[in-house]
């Protein structure tokens, strides 16, 4: 069995699907290990460290996947790549179907055998092939990070001979993976804690990191949780009322940190323009969302956007790709961890009754196949 793992391609991307650690672990399975040139420069990982571990190194993205029994990356392949890709080839990727279908559509008319990393299902066993976790994870650590990094006053109560220096408060609305990860690194840097969410399971969680829950906690609230673990969207009247809490609470907060999510739909609006134009200049507010049309008004992608009361907005894409070594490293085990069980003397075999690879799986002998691409899904 052959391996490729190409170098990324796409805007803002820095990470690579496979690491030595893992290559390794694949070698020892069997599988032949290609890894194209470049491919770790981001993540600080050179040629010669894929190399080390017996991968051979390819020039092109179409030397690469040439011979590739099983491709693995990070993103959707482009429009370019899907090119060089073979009918019977599988690949394993973040693909996004719902942000941008063509892409699948072209790989299954290629016959390609393709399967979203972002579509495994959330359940024990699959926790450490779960990419969507393992991403957001370092994204709410590293979105703390960057607002410390932009306020230009001090996290951590500070008593000295020359006064004292008032804690920072942080703010952190969504308490998924993201949002845990973002409270807990506010606290370790001293900041005074609150969050939100509609999820009622989320207040024992938030004071059990030491910060304080804060949500509009009515009939509606108490049924938010979808039996996959998810937030449903809230009615307009929820809304409402979200806002109103938020907006008293906002304008006394000095680092806002926005993670909020709805699988397949927009992110919501959770931080209007007024309640930015409420908050005291040198506010930081960090939009996780932004690349899911955001949570807050006024962000914009790829941009720190200043307002006129001198807030700053933090629009940066692909967070987790700002610790592009772990999240290369994190992404790469979720890749293993899937596809090892399957490995049997170097080559794949997948068990398709398996939950988890019906629940990644999005083509099949050039057709649709996963329930989100298919008239009865
Ligand atoms: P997510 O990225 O989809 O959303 C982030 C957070 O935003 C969620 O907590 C959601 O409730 C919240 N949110 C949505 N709309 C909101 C609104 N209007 N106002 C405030 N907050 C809002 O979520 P996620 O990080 O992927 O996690 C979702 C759930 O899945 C969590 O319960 C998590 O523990 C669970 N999970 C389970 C597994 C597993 O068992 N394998 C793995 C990861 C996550």
């Amino acid at each position: 069995m052959k391996i490729a793992v190409p170098k990324e391609t796409r805007a803002y991307e820095t990470r690579v699907a496979a690491v030595p650690e893992t290559v390794k672990k694949f070698i020892a399975l069997g599988a032949e290990v290609t890894v194209q040139s470049g491919a770790g420069d981001a993540a600080s990982i050179p040629d010669a460290a894929f190399e080390a571990v017996g991968a051979s190194i390819a020039k092109s993205f179409a030397a690469c996947v040439k011979d590739a029994d099983l491709v693995l990356k990070i993103q959707r392949p482009t429009d370019a790549e899907i090119k060089s890709f073979k009918k019977g080839q599988m690949l394993f990727s973040s693909m996004y179907p719902g942000l941008d279908r063509p892409i699948t559509d072209a790989l299954a008319e290629k016959g390609v055998e393709v399967f979203a990393m972002e579509f495994m299902p959330r359940i024990s066993r699959a926790q450490s092939m779960d990419v969507l976790s393992s991403q957001a994870n370092l994204a709410g650590y590293k979105a703390v990070l960057e607002a410390a990094n932009l306020y230009g006053k001090g996290m951590p109560q500070m008593m000295t001979a020359a006064g004292t220096v008032a804690p920072a408060k942080a703010f952190i609305m969504g308490v998924g993976v993201a949002g845990l990860q973002a409270i807990a690194t506010a606290r370790r840097l001293g900041a005074v804690v609150t969050a939100t969410d509609v999820r009622p399971a989320t207040e024992e969680q938030v004071a059990s990191l030491g910060a304080k829950f804060i949500a509009v906690k009515n009939d509606e609230f108490l049924n938010a949780q979808t039996s996959a673990g998810y937030a449903k969207e809230m009615s307009d009247d929820y809304k409402k009322q979200q806002a109103e809490l938020v907006a008293g609470h906002i304008a006394k907060q000095d680092i806002v940190v926005t993670t909020a999510l709805i699988p397949g739909r927009k992110a919501p609006i959770l931080v209007t323009k007024a309640m930015v134009e409420s908050m005291k200049p040198g506010s930081i507010i960090v939009d996780l969302a932004v690349e899911q049309g955001g949570n807050v008004e006024g962000a914009e992608l790829d941009k720190i956007v200043e307002t006129p009361n001198g807030v700053k907005i933090v629009g940066l894409p692909n967070m987790a790709g700002r610790l592009a070594a772990d999240a290369s490293s994190l992404f790469a085990r979720n890749h293993l961890n899937f596809l090892s069980p399957f490995i049997k003397d170097g080559a794949l075999t997948l068990d398709e009754d398996d939950e988890l690879v019906k629940g990644i799986r999005l083509t099949r002998d050039g057709a649709l196949v996963h329930p989100f691409l298919t008239k009865e899904g």
